[in-house]
């Protein structure tokens, strides 16, 4: 099955091809055909899924199937709610990513920020917006926000929003909202709470739900490496060259640390290449064939030059350095352990991101064991600073002239920044 039997038009499978999707997934195969036939959905999925495109497409679709003076005024006509600044971020560009080639514009609003920018934004008039609700009912409180005119209300990760107390001001925005809209829930699990708020949301829900595609942290076997920043190269050889390691897949959170991590390690005889989006992609095709082949022995990646990246039997996953978007770690070790095959995933946590790894571990409702190991336990002296970003995958993350709201139709309307967790809302 193609995206083209799906009943999207031009603009989103040129959009589609261009993301180098071939094939819907299964939520997407199921969702986008019953969110076109305007019906309200129920699905159980996680991330991981293709969700986010699941519902984004057909919202896409079906904004553009209104008239035109309609698609013109830039009402509020989609509300998409997450949990976290972080999921609005990434919903927030896949709107973008995947609306490239239609004329809506939506933005991105969360708390921890400053809220005059993410009004200057809706002054402007969005089509579409992504909201965390504590920050958005700020917005309602203050009238600047008009959600009259709302024909779809999705709920993403509505477990997470429960989880976190969300539910009296998901409530409140419920009943501002226009009783005539389509509603979309997406929940990874269903507890009573669930079935209590689909009741009162959906209306007809047809059901979804697709096989967890995501259970690599539960099959993965998962250590952190408490060490400094400055002896994390020495460690990662030592690991390497002890444990015997044929085949590793490395993470950092720049391109500039890919190239130097690759060449470092070069240097101790260990054969290595990186990946990363500076490379044309002529040399990433061959680095990933020659780590295929076994002819490299590591493959140093940062987080976007991974993606898509389908390795069978990977053993090593390292994370060199933790994501700061604690959903992006999900992704690294889900990069081993496929097929019910065993894999490890090993993390070099150094003070500065003990922070990130906590992100990670309420995530993933995990306590991740810690091996302090003999000869390269942390110096307690050094004290955490902040972490470069180098300009890569941070440049993603911070928000844009302090704001994190973002027209969806600018290049990138990201949002979530550096140490976000503690202002989450
Ligand atoms: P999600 O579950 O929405 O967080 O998506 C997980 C990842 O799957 C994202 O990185 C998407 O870019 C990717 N993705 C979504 N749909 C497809 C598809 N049809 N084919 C390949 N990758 C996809």
């Amino acid at each position: 099955m193609s995206f083209s039997t799906l009943g999207l038009s031009a603009p989103l499978l040129k959009a589609i091809q261009e993301q180098g999707y071939t094939e819907p997934t299964p939520i997407q195969k199921q969702a986008i055909p019953v969110i076109l036939a305007r019906k309200d959905i129920l699905a159980g999925a996680q991330t991981g899924t293709g969700k986010t495109a699941g519902f984004t497409l057909p919202l896409l679709e079906l904004l553009s199937r209104a008239k035109p003076e309609k698609q013109k005024q830039h009402h509020v006509r989609a509300l998409i709610l997450t949990p976290t600044r972080e999921l609005a971020a990434q919903v927030g560009e896949s709107v973008a990513v995947y609306g490239k080639h239609l004329p809506f514009k939506s933005t991105i609003i969360f708390g921890g920020v400053k809220i005059n920018p993410q009004i200057i934004q809706l002054r402007k008039g969005v089509d579409i917006v992504i909201a965390t609700p504590g920050r958005l009912l700020d917005l309602m409180n203050q009238k600047v926000v008009d959600l009259s005119k709302v024909e779809f209300l999705i709920l993403d990760e509505a477990d997470r929003m429960l989880d976190m107390g969300f539910i009296n001001d998901i409530k409140k925005i419920l009943a501002i909202l226009p009783k005539q809209r389509q509603n979309l829930l997406f929940s990874a699990t269903y507890s009573e709470e669930i079935k209590q708020l689909s009741d009162r949301l959906l209306n007809s829900p047809t059901l979804i739900e697709v096989a967890r595609r995501n259970t690599a942290t539960e099959t993965v076997k998962q250590t952190v490496y408490p060490v400094d920043k400055e002896r994390k190269k020495e460690l990662l050889i030592h690991l390497i060259k002890e444990g015997d390691w044929k085949q590793i897949l490395v993470f950092t959170r720049t391109k500039h640390g890919a190239n130097r991590l690759s060449e470092q390690l070069e240097k101790e005889g260990i054969s290595s290449a990186a990946i990363h989006g500076n490379k044309s992609q002529n040399a990433r095709t061959k680095a990933l064939d020659d780590f295929k082949k076994g002819e490299v022995a590591v493959l140093v990646a940062t987080d976007i030059a991974a993606r898509g990246i389908d390795i069978d039997q990977l053993p090593h996953v390292v994370n060199y350095e933790l994501p700061n978007v604690s959903e992006d770690y999900v992704h690294r070790i889900g990069r081993t352990g496929r097929a019910g095959r065993g894999g490890e995933a090993i993390s070099l946590v150094c003070v500065d991101e003990l922070e990130y790894l906590q992100n990670i571990e309420k995530l993933i409702k995990i306590d991740i064991q810690k091996i302090a190991l003999k000869g390269f336990k942390p110096d307690p002296s050094i004290k955490a600073e902040p972490i470069n970003m180098g300009g890569n995958r941070g440049a993603r993350n911070k928000p844009r002239g302090g704001s994190g709201g973002g027209q969806a139709r600018a290049k990138t309307p990201r949002g979530s920044s550096r140490g976000s967790s503690g202002g989450r809302r």
